[in-house]
């Protein structure tokens, strides 16, 4: 998706450990513009199949995830990673280790929020490790919900994820691949050095 590979070429700064600051558009500021184009890409690609609910985790995919929704009409559920107060009811919950943070969470969704009968697109902003989208991809087993795939704003293609994730015989689009981040840049798959 150019849009959103310019956006990174022009305001991504790479981290030491492979990580990738994109706060000027996705994880810090949002830029809403940028996330309804990313809304519709997901809808270009998944919008043929019957989808009746948008599942993500918090935080930073729920922007991409609430414009796909919107555009679909259907629902968007995030995968909380602390455990609240205001969710006492039975859970569905994965754990996860956090690539960024290097901890394990605990995400959970509420049981009543995943149906049996529920045609799930899973959204998502980053795939480094697969462990983010491996998780909701438990719960949504958990609740016998059938995944339609998962849609990711930025692939970190070097990483284990995406193999992860396509080996489980999920459907896996990812609107910017990068291939590498050699010499501190971001080169993405088709360019690499
Ligand atoms: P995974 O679970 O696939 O190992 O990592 C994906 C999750 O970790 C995403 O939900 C994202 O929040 C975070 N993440 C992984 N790699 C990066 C990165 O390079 N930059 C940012 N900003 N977040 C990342």
């Amino acid at each position: 998706m150019k849009v959103l590979e310019d956006r990174i070429r022009q305001e991504g700064l790479v981290l030491p450990g492979n990580v990738l600051k994109v706060n000027q558009f996705l994880n810090h500021q949002i830029d809403p513009d940028l996330m309804l184009d990313i809304g519709k890409e997901f809808v270009t690609l998944f919008g043929s199949q019957k989808i009746t609910k948008i599942l993500t985790v918090e935080s930073s995919g729920i922007a991409p995830a609430i414009m796909t929704g919107l555009l679909l009409h259907v629902p968007v559920l995030f995968a909380r990673k602390q455990k609240s107060s205001t969710m006492p009811g039975q859970l569905y919950s994965a754990q996860v280790y956090s690539y960024t943070k290097k901890t394990e969470n605990t995400i959970a969704v509420e049981s009543k929020f995943l149906l049996v009968d529920d045609h799930v697109l899973i959204v998502d902003d980053f795939l480094a490790n697969g462990e983010a989208v491996n998780g909701l991809l438990e719960i949504c087993r958990q609740a016998e919900a059938e995944v339609v795939g998962v849609g990711i704003a930025i692939e970190k293609s070097f990483q284990a994820g995406a193999k992860r994730i396509t080996d489980q015989g999920v459907h896996l689009e990812s609107l910017a691949k990068i291939a590498s981040f050699a010499d501190d840049q971001v080169h993405f798959v088709g360019e690499e050095v």
